[in-house]
């Protein structure tokens, strides 16, 4: 099934992200991430992928692996130093597997590059090469806080419209805390003529360990709410997990209750706090 059909026949859908292992690092526990999120009966579970093709062949085990476990799943693609053939191989692997839902993205630049070299610079121009090749459904990345390297906002939301464009049927946000920022920027895409579903990236925070980075990566900043739960409790992980779970719950109670019906949780392969999550939002989610 196409995820186009399951967010326009739901009014609530909640689907899962996963990472697959790093290249040689073998599957480890990996069957036991995929069966604790299956067991969530999610609406679809998406499976990233590693930035210049690394780990895009472990991408695909775990994306079969889902689909054999009968729950819809999505490719990530990243184009980041990719020639035209890799892609079309990458892509040709996905249909001979019957996997026909990706999401496009260009990636991040490795460290000490500044340009990407592949034969698609931005993920929109991967996403038109996607619908060349086929019937796919196609999501792609948007940023309620802003692209860290787009100058403004609007130039922001001028090339998304340059990706939705070139065949999108979705968007998956990237993670926020802040679900202000969320609704000015559904507010910013209305105004610019971005009509397609967005599904809203909710990522738990539950460890010390994660706060830094993640907030590096978002370039999100620290809503004083968050910053005061992560204050008193970083330093004892299990009031931490607990408050992380809590504060996902109230942002997802909040979307849903203001008409954001599309759920994404960044499971950081934590089933159990997905669980949790999903769990205390069970009578929401029926
Ligand atoms: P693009 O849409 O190409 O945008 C990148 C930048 O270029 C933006 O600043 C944009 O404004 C600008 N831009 C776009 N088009 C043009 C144009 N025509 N002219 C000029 N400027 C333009 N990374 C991974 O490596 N693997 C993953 O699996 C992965 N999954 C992700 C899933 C989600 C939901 C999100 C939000 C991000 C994910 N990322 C992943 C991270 C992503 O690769 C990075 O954020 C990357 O920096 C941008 O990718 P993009 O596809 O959004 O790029």
């Amino acid at each position: 099934m196409k995820i186009s059909e399951i967010l326009a026949s739901r009014e609530v859908t909640v689907s899962l992200e996963l990472f697959p292992p790093k290249p040689g690092a073998g599957f480890g526990n990996m069957k036991k991430v995929v069966s604790g999120c299956v067991g969530l009966s999610p609406s679809f579970i998406s499976v990233t992928c590693g930035a210049g093709g690394g780990g895009s062949q472990n991408t695909l085990e775990v994306v079969r692996e889902v689909r054999d476990s009968g729950v819809v799943a999505l490719a990530h693609l990243v184009a980041m130093g990719l020639g035209r053939e890799e892609i079309s191989r990458e892509l040709g692997e996905f249909k001979a597997n019957g996997i026909f839902n990706i999401m496009a993205l260009r990636g991040d630049f490795p460290p000490g590059v500044s340009e990407n070299n592949g034969a698609f610079r931005y993920a929109s121009d991967l996403v038109a090469e996607i619908r060349r090749h086929g019937d796919f459904c196609v999501g792609g990345a948007c940023y309620p806080e802003g692209h860290p390297e787009a100058e403004t906002w609007q130039k922001d939301i001028e090339k998304l419209k340059i990706k939705v464009a070139a065949g999108c049927d979705f968007l998956t946000t990237q993670m926020f805390f802040d679900n202000n920022i969320l609704y000015n920027f559904m507010y910013r895409l209305l105004k610019n003529g971005i009509d397609v579903p967005v599904v809203a990236g909710i990522m738990p925070v539950t460890n010390a360990a994660q706060i830094d980075r993640i907030f590096k990566l978002s370039g999100a900043p620290v809503p004083p709410r968050f910053k005061a739960i992560v204050d008193r409790f970083s330093q004892n992980p299990k009031a931490m997990r607990q408050a992380g779970i809590a504060y996902a719950t109230e942002q997802i109670i909040d979307l849903i209750a203001n008409g954001v019906g599309n759920i994404h949780i960044y499971t950081m392969n934590k089933p159990g706090i997905a669980g949790s999550i999903m769990g205390n939002l069970s009578e929401i989610f029926k």
